[in-house]
């Protein structure tokens, strides 16, 4: 009688959530819900979030929201995939490419754009990288063939590559893991006496207290010790 109950006025909240959130949304002209379902679409973004951008979009100067409409509507014609790493850039190549002061036989093997950038703010590194825009997933149906997989392999094997290290910097997860391992097994055997493979090392993050640590990340930590 009590689950029915409980049942009753989870069904009687979940509907008015709902009545609500339709309400709340058919009070809005369409040129605002329009942005904001829009919105809405974007990651991490919730239905509160998206009127309150979308509201915040409405009060921009005209010049300004001119200025980002623009910016949107041009944003998939301008932005192409560099030619060497495969980096965001509206040119061939990348800015990351041109620079010589960048050390051309260092490259970093990154899942995504955004695991490039977190380099590039921390200013840790002075290699090039090489994007290969995803990871060996089987669930999500992505194979070696869906990724920059084959690139890297001919980059590596152009006899004028003056590549001399490799760095395996895909993410420790076991996606991450399975692509590094499928890369390697691909890399093994090129260019024996000149190319280094390398993977980032694992460990206990910056702050962190052991007694809270998962048992793999101590286990890699215990196993990746440095001399002291
Ligand atoms: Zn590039």
């Amino acid at each position: 009688m009590n689950y029915l109950l409980v049942g009753l006025v989870t069904l009687v909240v979940l509907v008015g959530l709902i009545v609500g959130s339709i309400k709340l949304m058919s009070s809005l002209p369409n040129s605002l819900k329009n942005i904001s379902l829009f919105l809405e679409r974007l990651p991490g973004i919730g239905e509160k979030t998206a009127n309150r951008l979308a509201f915040f979009l409405l009060n921009l100067p005209d010049e300004d929201l001119k200025e980002f409409a623009e910016n949107v509507a041009t944003l998939k014609l301008k932005t192409k995939l560099c030619k060497k790493c495969f980096n965001f850039t509206e040119d061939e190549t990348c800015e990351i490419c041109n620079d010589q002061k960048r050390d051309q036989s260092v490259t970093c093997v990154v899942e995504t754009v955004l695991d490039l950038l977190s380099f590039e703010q921390g200013r840790i590194y002075n290699g090039v990288y090489h994007v290969l825009h995803g990871k060996i997933d089987p669930l999500n149906r992505m194979g070696p063939e869906d990724i920059k997989i084959r690139e890297l392999i001919s980059k590596i094997k152009d006899q004028k590559s003056k590549i001399k290290e490799i760095i395996l910097a895909t993410n420790p997860d076991m996606e991450g893991e399975a692509t590094a391992m499928y890369i390697k097994s691909k890399l093994t055997g090129l260019r024996v006496n000149e190319l280094k493979i390398t993977r980032l090392a694992y460990g206990l993050p910056m702050g962190a207290n052991l007694e809270y640590a998962d048992y793999m990340t101590l286990k890699k930590a215990i196993e990746g010790r440095n001399k002291f």
